[in-house]
């Protein structure tokens, strides 16, 4: 198998689907020019209105047939009671002219191919001769001239009979095809073979009685109409279940294949790659960062961008794979017959489906993806297959997202520490788990402290303390940031308060907080702080937000305007590890910010030798903020030199192991009563 599913069989070369496809197109064909041929002017006249009427009812309900749910190619028709009932009447070949027209306005109605309604127009005359031939075993063969009148409980047996027949050929030679759609011929023939059954006896258990009511009485066939209205609802009944099956296994709002019907392709792909050739290929896809772009422009706008990365992604994937949405904004795309060597084309296709910005409120929207990758193997099952391309997917998030990673078994341990993390942070919240600690931000010139930045610890009491730099990522994702964001902002603020009544001078400290992307979309943030405030009665000058430049660095407008409220309230705004984000002078020049905080990847170069690199960032850095009014803190200052190299360069304000590590709140009250200036 090459492309899409299945390799399409051909109509000439020998196999059961051109057998088919040839014999009932040919002999269908055949026989309705034979009836056509029978059907001179004296035999309509001899039918009259009962078949006027009978065909305009056919070509009415031709309009809408009942469409069966998956099976393909052959709805079942409610004119086929009507079908049935001439067949009873008149014999075949008034059924077959009718069932033709009634097939080929069908067929023509839904813009098939000419290969396929020449072959549903042969086929359906084929089983309708079929059932003819029980009548003929019956001994019941009426014709025009002769029409049977007198249709009762003893024929029921034959007519019974004739229904049976009819579907079970129909079934059959529908199932020829079945190559076609990448199934074999039992697989298509058993499948919603009850289903399927149940429509079409509903259907024709009203033919002998359309037969009755045509000729009952010379006026009686303008009843038939009636007949129509069980079928109808029958119809519907049809069409709802169909929508009903639709819904439950789709997601609404793409319309993608929702989990439930994910799992079941994956297992029908799995099943197929048993007796065919090439590896299933589970990809899961998970948008970057998407929580934050869908908060910024609104869910409305976020929906709208997800059905567009829909369409996109639809579009990169072969007709065959299925595109599925697994959840908020993650999507899950299967393949099979791709060999491992060709993952690679699939995944770059994804990636440039999604290159080109996205339009939303008249913005661009930049969307990536981080892609894990699984390959079926003999034991794989649709469960096993997502939980790894899930766990690859976490590890492109962790290798800084929108990456490709094929999963390896070693990512099973990590996709459990990440597990615990969640469970952990959650618990470590209502554990009281974690501890603020205080590390001074000083002048450089005097050494005396200006102010300090809170810094999250955590004590977990089964592995020990744990990183910021590892637990805060997990945190954002999960979202339990913006809580434990709060409980610094209380902690610090209320220790600040005690420190201002502690110790003299501390009035002039400012206490600076960490706030993630997380937090500044979060609804309520200006609310929170400003309640913060009161609580503690700490003064708003006397606070300083800092805001990682990363989580500014999309143009959304939204975070503008909470920087501007903080800002109202008299805050001070720092942009933190300036310079490894991608800000631009124009950028910083709109937001409303204070503070600017160097990285300390740049000041860890100073001071060294062969500094001629950090140097002039460093210094390009303090003089685009002075020439913008922003105060200018250094971080991660560990000795002299680098002091010595940024008060040359102009930075007055830093913080660093060279005067503190963050230190506990009693710690740090020592350390700020030795350096208490004496007033
Ligand atoms: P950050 O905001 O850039 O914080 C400064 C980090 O540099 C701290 O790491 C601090 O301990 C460390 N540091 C300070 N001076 C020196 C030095 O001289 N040398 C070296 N090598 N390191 C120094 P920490 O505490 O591990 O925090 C890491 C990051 O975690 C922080 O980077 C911040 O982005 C985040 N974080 C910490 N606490 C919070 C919090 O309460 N909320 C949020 N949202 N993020 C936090
Ligand atoms: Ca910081
Ligand atoms: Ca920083």
């Amino acid at each position: 198998m090459t492309s899409g599913g299945a390799a399409r069989p051909s109509l000439w070369r020998p196999s059961l689907f051109s057998l088919t496809w040839q014999g009932c197109t040919w002999i269908g064909w055949a026989l309705v020019v034979l009836s056509l041929s029978q059907l001179d002017p004296e035999a309509l006249k001899a039918m009259g209105f009962p078949l006027l009427m009978i065909g305009a009812v056919i070509v009415l309900s031709e309009l809408r047939p009942i469409v069966m749910s998956r099976l393909v190619g052959n709805p079942v028709s409610i004119s086929l009671a009507f079908v049935f009932a001439a067949l009873y009447l008149w014999g075949l070949y008034p059924a077959v002219a009718l069932h033709a027209g009634a097939v080929l306005l069908s067929e023509l109605l839904q813009r098939k191919p000419a290969w396929k309604f020449l072959f549903n127009v042969g086929q359906d005359v084929c089983s309708v001769t079929a059932a003819w031939l029980v009548m003929v075993a019956a001994g019941v063969t009426p014709s025009p001239w002769t029409p049977q009148t007198d249709i009762s409980g003893q024929d029921l047996w034959w007519i019974i009979l004739s229904w049976i027949v009819y579907h079970l050929v129909n079934l059959a030679l529908v199932s020829g095809l079945a190559q076609y759609y990448g199934q074999t011929w039992w697989e298509s023939f058993s499948d919603e073979f009850w289903f399927y059954t149940v429509s079409v006896l509903a259907v024709l258990a009203l033919s002998p009685l359309i037969a009755i009511v045509a000729v009952a009485h010379p006026y009686s066939w303008t009843l038939l109409p009636l007949l129509l209205l069980p079928l109808l609802a029958v119809q519907k009944a049809a069409q709802m279940s169909r929508e009903q099956e639709h819904q439950a296994l789709h997601d609404p709002l793409t319309g993608l294949p929702n989990r439930l019907l994910l799992t079941d392709r994956i297992e029908q792909a799995l099943a197929r790659s048993g007796r065919e050739d090439g590896d299933v290929v589970v990809m899961f896809l998970d948008l970057d960062l998407f929580k934050v772009v869908n908060d910024s422009l609104g869910h409305h706008a976020g929906d709208a961008l997800l059905v567009d990365v829909a369409t996109r992604l639809q579009s990169a994937v072969r007709s065959g794979d299925t595109l599925a949405r697994f959840g908020g904004d993650e999507f899950v795309i299967v393949c099979d017959g791709v060999g491992s060597d060709e993952v690679g084309t699939v995944t770059s296709r994804i990636t440039r489906a999604l290159h080109n910005p996205f339009m939303s409120e008249q913005r661009h929207v930049s969307v990536t993806a981080s892609i894990g990758v699984a390959l079926a193997n003999a034991l794989s099952d649709p469960r096993t297959l997502l939980r790894d391309a899930d766990a690859a997917m976490y590890r492109a998030k962790a290798r800084g997202r929108n990456q490709v990673v094929v999963f390896h078994e070693d990512m099973h341990k990590e996709a459990d520490d990440r597990l615990q993390d969640a469970v952990g942070l959650r618990r470590a919240l209502d554990h009281d788990e974690f501890r603020v600690v205080y590390q001074p931000i000083v002048d450089m010139a005097t050494g005396e402290p200006v102010g300090m930045e809170a810094l999250i610890r955590w004590q977990d009491p089964h592995r020990g303390p744990q990183e910021p730099g590892v637990f805060i990522p997990a945190a954002e994702e999960t979202g339990l940031i913006v809580p434990m964001g709060y409980w610094v902002l209380d902690t610090a603020l209320t220790q600040m308060q005690a420190w201002r009544q502690e110790i003299p001078g501390a009035k002039d400290f400012f206490v600076a907080v960490n706030i993630s992307a997380r937090q500044l979309l979060a609804r309520g943030l200006v609310e929170r702080v400003e309640q913060s405030l009161r609580t503690s009665g700490i003064p708003a000058s006397a606070v300083q937000l800092e805001i990682t430049e990363s989580a500014v660095m999309n143009d959304l407008e939204p975070i503008v305007d909470t920087l501007v409220a903080l800002r109202a309230l008299g805050l001070s705004l720092a942009v933190d590890d300036f310079g490894t984000g991608y800000s631009s002078l124009a950028y910083l020049k709109r937001l409303p910010v204070t503070t600017v905080k160097i990285d300390r990847s740049f000041v860890s170069g100073l001071g060294a030798h062969d500094d001629a690199f950090d140097r002039p960032i460093v210094d390009a850095i303090i003089k685009m903020a002075q020439s913008l009014r922003l105060e200018v803190i250094a971080e991660g200052v560990e000795d002299t030199s680098q002091r010595q190299a940024l008060m040359q360069l102009g930075a007055g304000v830093a913080q660093g192991y060279l005067w503190s590590r963050p230190l506990p709140a009693d710690q740090l009250s020592d350390w700020l009563t030795v350096r208490q200036p004496t007033h």
